[in-house]
C-alpha cells in the first residue's frame, strides 16, 4: 500500500527538493538537487509552492540554467505535499515521450527509491488504478503529460496546477486556436477561488518588435513575462558592491584568448571568472516592473554557474549568420530575437559575382536544383538556384518570360516549361540534370497556375514527391517555410473540378529573414578563408536589376497609436526575383534540406556523378546549424482538404526537424 496519504509537514518548495530531489544526470547525477549550484532557483520555487498567493509563475530562460528541473521536481511536490490533478504539457510527441522516460520518469524513481516510499502508483499495476506513461497516478490526484501542439482529450478533467513548458514553441492548433489558451480551459473549475497555479518556462524565440508582445507570432515566454513584475538577478560587484544586471554589451570578449575574457562593471571595474561566481552568489531578484500581475524570472548564461564569461564569449565568437545569432540570443541570452531586415547592400553583391559561374550550368557542389515562377500579368519572372549540403547556393539562371499569363496553355507557359521541367542542364561531371522541385506562386492568377501545374505534374524520380507545387505565400512568423497541402477547386475553361488543385503554403517571412543573412554573409571574394555555410553564388553574368529585384523587400516597424507594435516584410520597389528566391528556398526545404544525413548527401552525391574523392561525408558536415528561424511543417504531407479543419487525432507540425524520414528521396 502506498503511504502517500500520510499528512506531510508543510515545507516549502526548495527545502523539500533539497531533501527529495536526487539528481538523474549531469556531473552530479546521484547527489541531491541543491539551491548552491543554481541561486536563484529557490526563490522560483517558493512562488510554486500553495502558501504563495500566486496563480501564475514565468521563467525565461537560456539553455544551461538548471531551471527545468523545476517544473519537474514540483511535480513529485505535488504528489507528495500538496496533492492535486496537475498537466504538464510540452509541444511535440517526441518531447513528450523523451520527457517520460528521458526526464520525469527517472527523476521519480530516483526519488522513491532514496526516500523509500511509493508516492506514484507504478506502471506495473494491471487493475487499471495504475499510473501510465502519460498519466502518473497518486493518492489525491493524477500528473498528466499532454502533447502542447495536439488537442489533449482532457475535457472530463479538473486541472489545478500545470506547466506549460517550452512554451515559446506550442503552434496553434488549426480548428482549436491558441493552445495556451486550450490548456488554460482546463483550470475554470479552480479560477473563481485563484487556487490554481500555472508555471510557464521556456527559451524564447522571435520578438516582433511590438512592445507589448501581443502581435501573432511573437515568443509566448516574452510576452508572458513582459506582463510579469519582470524580476532580474542583480549580481554584487566585488570592486564598488554595488547590484548590477548583466548584459551582452558588457561582455568584453578577448576573441585570441576567450578565456580571458571579462565582464566590465559600470565602476570600471574588470570582473573576472572566479569574481562571477561570487558576484552571482551574493545576488538576489530584484521586480523592475511595479505594474506585473505575477511573479516573472529572467535567467541567462551571465547568472548560470554552469556557463563561463569564456562559455559565452565563445558562443558569441561563433554566431556568425542570423541563425546562429538568433541561437545565441535565445540560447545564451535569454531573449527573444529580433530579425535584421535591411536590405544588403546592391554595389557590395555586384562586387561579388564570380566569373568561373555558367550561366545554365550547376556548379559541383549544387546538388539540389529547384526552381522558381512568380507569375503577373504580362509575362513570368523565373529563378533557377542550386543548393549544397551546408545550404551554399548557385544562381543557375534568372530570366523574365515576356507573354500574356491568362491562358495557361499559352506561349507564355510553354516558354516556362521549356525553360524549366523539360530542360536538362549540364553538371560539372559531364552529365544532365533535371529539376529537384519547382515552386509557380498562385498569387496573382491562382486558377490558370492550378490549371498548369495539374496539366504537368509528375512524380520526382528520386524523391517520389510532386515535381511542381503550386504556392501561396503566407505572412507572419512562426509559420513553417513550407506547410500543409491543401486541395482547391479549380475551374478548366467553365468545368468545374472539386478538389482539382493542391495548394502548399510558404512561411515567406522566416525565409526572407534567413535568405538576407546568408546574403550579407561575406565569403572568399571578400576576403574571408572559405565561403562560410548558406554562402549566395552569382555569376557574372548577373546584372543590376537582378540584384535591385533580390533586395526588394525590407523589414518595416508597424504603428499601431504612435506605438511600435511590431515589424512587416515590406515590398520597396519590385521584388520579383526576391520572391522566386523565396520560393525557392521553401523547395529545399520541401525537399528536406534541413533534415538530409551527411551520409545522404554523400549518397545523393555519388549517384549525381559526383567524383568519390568529394564525397565523404565529413564534407557533408555542417559547421554551423543553419536553419530558418521557424520550424519547418513535416513532409512529405498528409492532405487535408480543408487546412482549417484538422482530425482531431492528428498532430500537426509535429517535431518536423528530427525524426523525420527524409528516405524518400533514397529509396525510390
Ligand atoms: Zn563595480
Amino acid at each position: 500500500m502506498a503511504d502517500g496519504t500520510r499528512p506531510a509537514e508543510p515545507m516549502p518548495l526548495s527545502r523539500w527538493l533539497s531533501k527529495n530531489l536526487v539528481l538523474v544526470d549531469g556531473p552530479a547525477a546521484g547527489d541531491l538537487w541543491s539551491a548552491a549550484g543554481a541561486p536563484y532557483l529557490a526563490e522560483i520555487a517558493d512562488c510554486l509552492s500553495d502558501d504563495h498567493p500566486c496563480n501564475f509563475v514565468t521563467v525565461r530562460k537560456s539553455q544551461q540554467s538548471g531551471a527545468s528541473i523545476l517544473a519537474l521536481g514540483w511535480c513529485l511536490y505535488v504528489a507528495a505535499m500538496e496533492p492535486a490533478n496537475m498537466l504538464y504539457a510540452v509541444p511535440g510527441i517526441e518531447a513528450l515521450r523523451d520527457l517520460n522516460s528521458g526526464k520525469l520518469q527517472p527523476l521519480i524513481d530516483a526519488w522513491q527509491k532514496h526516500t523509500g516510499r511509493t508516492v506514484i502508483l507504478p506502471q506495473t499495476a494491471r487493475s487499471g488504478a495504475g499510473s501510465t506513461t502519460f498519466e502518473k497516478v497518486f493518492a489525491g490526484g493524477r500528473l498528466y503529460l499532454g502533447n502542447a501542439n495536439a488537442v489533449m482529450d482532457l475535457s472530463s478533467k479538473t486541472i489545478k496546477k500545470g506547466v506549460r513548458d517550452e512554451y515559446s514553441k506550442w503552434t496553434d492548433i488549426p480548428g482549436y486556436g491558441d493552445p495556451g489558451n486550450l490548456f488554460f480551459g482546463r483550470f475554470t473549475a479552480f479560477r473563481r477561488f485563484k487556487t490554481f497555479k500555472i508555471l510557464d518556462i521556456s527559451t524564447p524565440e522571435l520578438d516582433t518588435g511590438d512592445e507589448t508582445g501581443e502581435t501573432e507570432g511573437h515568443c509566448r515566454i516574452d510576452r508572458r513575462f513582459k506582463l510579469s513584475d519582470r524580476r532580474f538577478w542583480h549580481c554584487r560587484c566585488p570592486e564598488c558592491r554595488q547590484l548590477f544586471v548583466h548584459s551582452d554589451d558588457g561582455l568584453i570578449v578577448d576573441e585570441a584568448h576567450p578565456h580571458r575574457s571579462v565582464y566590465a562593471c559600470d565602476c570600471g571595474h574588470h570582473l573576472t571568472e572566479s569574481e562571477r561566481i561570487l558576484a552571482i552568489d551574493e545576488g538576489r531578484w530584484i521586480p523592475t516592473f511595479e505594474d506585473g500581475d505575477h511573479p516573472g524570472f529572467h535567467i541567462d548564461a551571465f547568472v548560470s554557474k554552469m556557463m563561463s564569461y569564456e562559455a559565452i564569449a565563445e558562443d558569441r565568437l561563433a554566431a556568425k549568420t542570423e541563425t546562429a545569432r538568433k541561437d545565441y540570443t535565445n540560447l545564451v541570452l535569454g531573449l527573444p530575437f529580433k530579425p535584421r531586415g535591411d536590405a544588403p547592400d546592391i554595389e557590395k553583391l555586384m562586387l561579388r559575382r564570380e566569373d568561373w559561374m555558367v550561366r545554365g550550368e550547376i556548379p559541383p557542389q549544387g546538388l539540389i536544383l529547384v526552381a522558381a515562377a512568380d507569375v503577373q500579368m504580362r509575362g513570368i519572372w523565373l529563378e533557377i538556384v542550386a543548393f549544397g549540403a551546408n545550404r551554399e547556393s548557385w544562381l543557375v539562371d534568372a530570366r523574365y518570360l515576356d507573354g500574356d499569363t491568362a491562358d495557361h496553355k499559352g506561349e507564355v507557359w510553354e516558354s516556362l516549361r521549356k525553360h524549366t521541367i523539360d530542360c536538362e542542364f549540364p553538371d560539372a561531371f559531364g552529365g544532365k540534370r533535371r529539376l529537384d522541385a519547382m515552386a509557380v506562386d498562385s498569387g496573382y492568377r491562382p486558377n490558370t497556375v492550378y490549371a498548369w501545374v495539374r496539366q504537368h505534374q509528375r512524380a520526382h524520380p528520386d524523391t517520389g514527391y510532386d515535381l511542381i507545387l503550386a504556392t501561396k505565400g503566407q505572412p507572419g512568423w512562426g509559420k513553417p517555410a513550407i506547410g500543409q497541402p491543401k486541395l482547391v477547386d479549380i475551374d478548366l475553361g467553365g468545368r468545374k473540378v472539386k478538389q482539382g488543385a493542391k495548394v502548399w503554403s510558404v512561411g515567406t517571412w522566416p525565409l526572407k529573414a534567413d535568405f538576407y543573412s546568408c546574403l550579407r554573409l561575406d565569403g572568399i571574394k571578400s576576403g574571408a578563408p572559405v565561403d562560410p555555410d548558406g554562402y549566395c553564388h552569382f555569376g557574372a553574368w548577373v546584372d543590376e536589376v537582378y540584384f535591385k529585384q533580390l533586395t526588394g523587400d525590407r523589414l518595416e516597424p508597424v504603428k499601431v497609436h504612435g506605438r511600435v507594435a511590431g515589424q512587416r516584410w515590406a515590398q520597396i520597389k519590385d521584388n520579383h526575383f526576391h520572391d522566386c528566391r523565396i520560393y525557392n528556398g521553401a523547395m529545399a526545404e520541401y525537399l528536406g534540406i534541413s533534415q538530409i544525413t551527411p551520409e545522404q548527401w554523400q549518397d545523393l552525391a555519388l549517384r549525381r556523378g559526383m567524383p568519390p574523392e568529394l564525397s565523404a561525408p565529413t564534407l557533408f558536415s555542417r559547421t554551423t546549424d543553419h536553419r530558418p528561424a521557424a520550424d519547418i511543417a513535416d513532409s512529405p504531407h498528409p492532405i487535408s482538404s480543408e487546412v482549417d479543419q484538422w482530425p482531431v487525432d492528428v498532430e500537426p507540425r509535429d517535431s518536423g526537424w528530427i525524426g523525420r524520414d527524409t528516405s524518400g528521396w533514397f529509396n525510390r
